[in-house]
């Protein structure tokens, strides 16, 4: 019972959109790789793992039941590590589908274009089909309706995600205007007057969404300033508490659900995210201790399944 772990996940690069770059004009980086333009960064993670598969919490015949429906899996720190696939995640993913199980991805990483997300699972051995893949962008997105603007604080995959739902997506610019909401998601480029204009904007009357509130991301360097250290930042110097976006808030909830109505469990390796979104659907939280807990690690108590990572979890669920 329990799982190993190893460090920690996630990394990507994206463009941002600062006071005097081009860079939420809209259009997503070419090729599959993992870095793009200039908005922003995130650096992922890295650690090596080597995982003794050994189900923790949950026996098998419950892991059993679990052979159904659509399944929400993370993808930092589960499918991927520090910006390397896991070992076994994407063969994982592969025996669930052929036994008849959807896999639906929801990842809080805003930065990331969706091409650049679905060759990232390629290169993991996982095939996702158009539907399947929702990110805090997405979230974010979808709180704004068609034909309004916003202003980007925030990488490629904010950009692209805002343009898709037909918002018109203004640069961090004194000479933007005020528009209808100030989207901030994790950026590298984010200055001192990125912080003024976006907070200037919102003092005058546009909404402030967050992607989403983690503070951190865990990188072989340590732990470095998460989406939610940004968002923070231009909530306080606006005096507002903003609204947020992905995992575990109501808009990616409610984003899951318009694409899946029969979630059977959450998979990820965060329980301050993917727990309590697992709470927030009313369905089972499956904690994979291949991101950012380890085995033995205080934490991910709650869980209803607590597995080294995907690949063992599947081995109870469908058989190796
Ligand atoms: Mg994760």
């Amino acid at each position: 019972m329990e799982g190993l772990v190893l460090g920690s996940a996630d990394a990507a690069r994206s463009p941002v959109c600062g006071p005097n770059s081009t860079a939420c004009s809209g259009d997503p980086p070419s090729g599959a790789g993992m870095t793009t333009g200039i908005c922003h960064h995130e650096s992922m993670a890295s650690a090596s793992a080597s995982a003794s598969a050994s189900g923790v919490t949950g026996s098998h015949g419950q892991a059993r039941s679990l052979a159904v429906g659509t399944w929400v899996v993370d993808l930092d720190g589960v499918i991927w590590l520090a910006g390397d696939p896991i070992e076994g995640a994407g063969a994982a993913v592969g025996r669930l589908q052929r036994a008849g199980v959807r896999v639906l991805f929801a990842t809080n990483n805003a930065e990331p274009t969706d091409a650049e997300l679905r060759g990232r699972l390629a290169v993991a051995g996982v095939t996702a089909g158009a539907d399947d893949l929702v990110t805090s962008a997405h979230a974010a997105a979808s709180m704004l309706a068609s034909g309004s603007s916003a202003m980007c604080v925030g990488g490629l995959g904010v950009d692209e995600a805002l343009h898709s739902r037909g918002v018109r997506v203004l640069p961090a610019r004194d000479d933007a205007g005020v528009p209808d909401a100030v989207v901030v998601g994790l950026t590298h480029d984010f200055t001192y007057d990125v912080l003024r204009v976006a907070a200037t904007a919102v003092r005058r009357g546009a909404r402030l969404i967050g992607t989403n509130d983690d503070p951190t991301h865990p990188t072989p360097q340590g732990l470095l300033p998460g989406s939610g250290a940004l968002v923070a930042a231009v909530a306080t110097a606006a005096e507002v508490v903003p609204e947020l976006a992905g995992k575990p808030h109501r808009p990616m909830a409610d984003l899951v659900r318009a694409r899946a109505v029969d979630v059977t469990v959450v998979v990820g390796d965060r329980p301050a995210t993917d727990g309590v979104l697992a709470q927030r659907l009313g369905v089972p939280y499956a904690l994979v201790r291949s991101g950012v807990l380890r085995s033995g690690d205080p934490g991910g108590t709650d869980a209803e399944f607590d597995y080294a990572d995907l690949a063992a979890l599947v081995d109870a669920v469908v058989g190796p």
